[in-house]
Parts: structure tokens; sequence; C-alpha cells
């Protein structure tokens, strides 16, 4: 049978790096059947919406899909579409491996870390006041009443969220995902001296969770000192738990330890549905360029192998991939050099010397 996937190509240059990445994982041998379906700008004109149902219902039935990248353009009236996506599916886990491959270039030859960022609470959670806005005089009336001070009238207001159900989750299956996929050990990162009761209440739950898991190591860390350590020794750390604006910070900084966005998978998941896609945008201003690095995207595709179970397709490409990083030719101009290198081939070519490496596997 083949695997029925849903595939939202996005726009920018979503679609070249699509294209690239759906042509390798069919030389993987595995068979697949591609939903092509559309989302943005793109699908206002045809569909109405931004997020056609349509498409929620195909990754509902397919619980499976691959996206590219979706441009969210600046001002009013357009939200993002990835943060929708991620709500309307209740994919609440993020998660990022950070691993380098010889060949980057990168100041670390000795990462493998995975972050698992919670996607839908905290800071992120788009609780906000605006300045001025007489919401804010009531809760500072509260603030105050609590001997907590009052509000400043010129402050606009966030509201961090952190729910014990919300870290539950999430530090299950982080845990969850350690025993899968054989790492060493779960760090949780907050910072609980501070913020006692958003934080605390993260790192209490994280340690209730970890004694279901005595088989995994479980520690915990301050998100300032964590930032510290992993620029200096990021080989003490494997699968790295975190609220949402932590982990999306420490994401970064792990994809920038490994060689930057070019490289960067990523994949949206909950109990089940998963959506993979590259960490990087739209990069709109290289669209139809055939210009930039489908490798994002092609290693988001090799954790999508692992999850439908086709673990030696998985294995096989992501070999190839290494292969094609490791000899430095076929690679784009963010993987040289310099970014003007006259060597640097485009997003297609990629692709062909991926399919390449397969074929010499087989
Ligand atoms: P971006 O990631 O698109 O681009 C930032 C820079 O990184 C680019 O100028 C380019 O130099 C480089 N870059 C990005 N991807 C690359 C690749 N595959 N190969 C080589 N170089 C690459 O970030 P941005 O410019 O801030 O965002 C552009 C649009 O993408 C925005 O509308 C943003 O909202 C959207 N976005 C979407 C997603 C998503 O769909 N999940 C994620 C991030 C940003």
């Amino acid at each position: 049978m083949p695997h029925r996937i849903t595939v939202i190509p996005g726009d920018g240059t979503g679609p070249e790096i699509t294209d690239a990445t759906l042509a390798v994982l069919e030389a993987t041998g595995v068979q697949f059947e591609w939903e092509f379906k559309e989302a943005g700008i793109d699908a206002v004109e045809k569909f109405g919406t931004v997020l056609p149902d349509d498409l929620l219902d195909s990754v509902r039935d397919n619980r499976v899909a691959i996206k590219g990248p979706i441009t969210t353009p600046r001002g009013g009236g357009f939200r993002s579409v990835n943060v929708a996506l991620r709500k309307l599916l209740d994919l609440y886990a993020c998660v990022r491996p950070a691993r380098y491959y010889p060949g980057v270039r990168s100041r670390y030859d000795n990462v493998d870390l995975v972050i698992v960022r919670e996607n839908h609470e905290d800071l992120y959670a788009g609780v906000e006041f605006e300045k001025g806005d007489p919401n804010i005089g009531r809760i500072s009336q509260i603030t105050e009443a609590a001997g907590l001070g009052p509000i400043r009238d010129d402050a606009g207001l966030s509201l961090k969220i952190i729910s014990e159900y919300g870290s539950r989750r999430i530090v299950r299956f982080a845990f969850e995902y350690a025993r899968q996929y054989g790492r060493s050990k779960v760090t949780a990162v907050a910072k609980d001296n501070i913020m006692k009761y958003t934080d605390g209440l993260f790192f209490a739950v994280a340690r209730e969770v970890a004694t279901d898991y005595p088989d995994v190591p479980y520690e915990e860390r301050l998100v300032d000192n964590m930032t510290m350590q992993l620029v200096q020794k990021p080989e003490l750390y494997d699968v790295l738990v975190l609220p949402n604006l932590y982990g999306d910070i420490l994401s970064d900084l792990c994809a920038g330890l490994v060689g930057g966005l070019g490289v960067a998978p990523g994949a949206n998941l909950g109990d089940e549905i998963a959506v993979f896609e590259p960490v990087h945008g739209s990069a709109p201003q290289y669209a139809g360029l055939n210009k930039v690095n489908p490798m994002a995207m092609m290693f988001s595709a090799v954790m999508m192998l692992q999850h439908i179970g086709e673990r030696g397709a998985a294995q096989r490409m992501q070999a190839a991939l290494a292969a094609v990083i490791a000899e430095g030719k076929s690679v784009t101009y963010d993987m040289k050099p310099t970014p003007d290198d006259p060597t640097a081939v485009g997003t297609s070519q990629v692709a062909e010397a991926v399919i390449a490496k397969l074929r010499m596997m087989d």
C-alpha cells in the first residue's frame, strides 16, 4: 500500500524545494500517493481563505503532511497560516533536531541535539493588550489588589500562560521521543527562580512525568545558563524540552550551531497528526530562481520517513544527503565558503546529486 501524504508546497521558494524533496523521496523506492493542497495568499483567490477546509480535511484523513514555507505578509488582516495550522490540528509539539554533518561550515563538529518545544501556550498564546487598552487598567486593579503593584498606563501587556495540561503532554512527548529514538537523556529548560508560577509549574510537572520514565535520565537547567552551555559544550546535551518562547529562541541557536537555516529540519506533531517542514521561511526574494537550499526540507522528509515506519529508507536518504554535504560539490550558495561562490549549484541540482547517491547505494 502506498503512503498517502498531504503535500502543501507553500509559496515563495516553497514549491521549488517541495519538488526537489518529493523527487528524492520517490527515488528512495517507498511508494507514495501525494495529495497536493494549497494554503496562504495563493489560496485566497481560489478558495476565499488562506487555510481551506479541504486542506485541513486532507491532513486529518492522511495524518501525515509535508509542507513548504508559507509567507505571512507584514501588517494587519493576515494571521500566520503556520500558526493557525498548528492550532487547528492541535500540533502541540515542535521537534527540531540539530545535528552536525561533516562538510557543513560550522564552528562545532560535535552537536546532536533535539529541541522539543511546546507549541500553543506561553507568551505565544496571543493573549495581549495594546497600550491604552482599558482592559490593562482593569488588570492593573487586580494586580494592585493582590499586592503586586500597578501596571503603568503606558504599558502594553502580554500574558504568559503555562498550564499543567500543556506542560504534561509536551514533557511526556519528549520522554516518549527519547525512548523511541534511543536518545540518552531529557533536559527540561525554564527559569523558575524568577517565574515561579509558570516556569515553576513546568518544572514541577516535568519532574513528576520523569518518574514514569526511570530508563531515561532527566535533568533541569535555567534557560540563561543553558544558552551559555550550548555555546560552550553542546555535546553534553541530547533532548531539550522547553516552553514555547525559550524553545523558539534555543531552536534557532541550535540551528546556528550546526550550519544554519539551510539544513535545519522540523516537524509539528500532535497525538494523531504530524506535519513535517523546514525551519526556514519562504525566502520570497529567491522565488523561481532555482537557488535556495532544499536540504532542510529534505531532512524534514527523513523525519517523515522515520515517522511512517520507513526506517531503512530514512537511513539511506540521510546517508545520501550526508554524502552530498561531505563532498561539498553539489551544494547551494549558503553551503559554500562565500555566498557568491560560482561553483554553487541550484535547488534542482541538489536533488539530482542526492538521487545519484541513493542510486549508488542500491
Ligand atoms: P526566511 O527563512 O524566509 O529567510 C531568511 C534568510 O535566510 C533569507 O534571506 C535567505 O538568505 C536565507 N534562507 C532561508 N531559507 C533558505 C534556504 N532554504 N536556502 C538558502 N538560504 C535560505 O525568513 P524571513 O525572510 O524572515 O521570512 C520570509 C517569509 O517566510 C515571511 O513571510 C515569514 O512569515 C515566512 N515564514 C514562514 C515559515 C513557515 O512557513 N513555517 C517559517 C518562517 C518564516
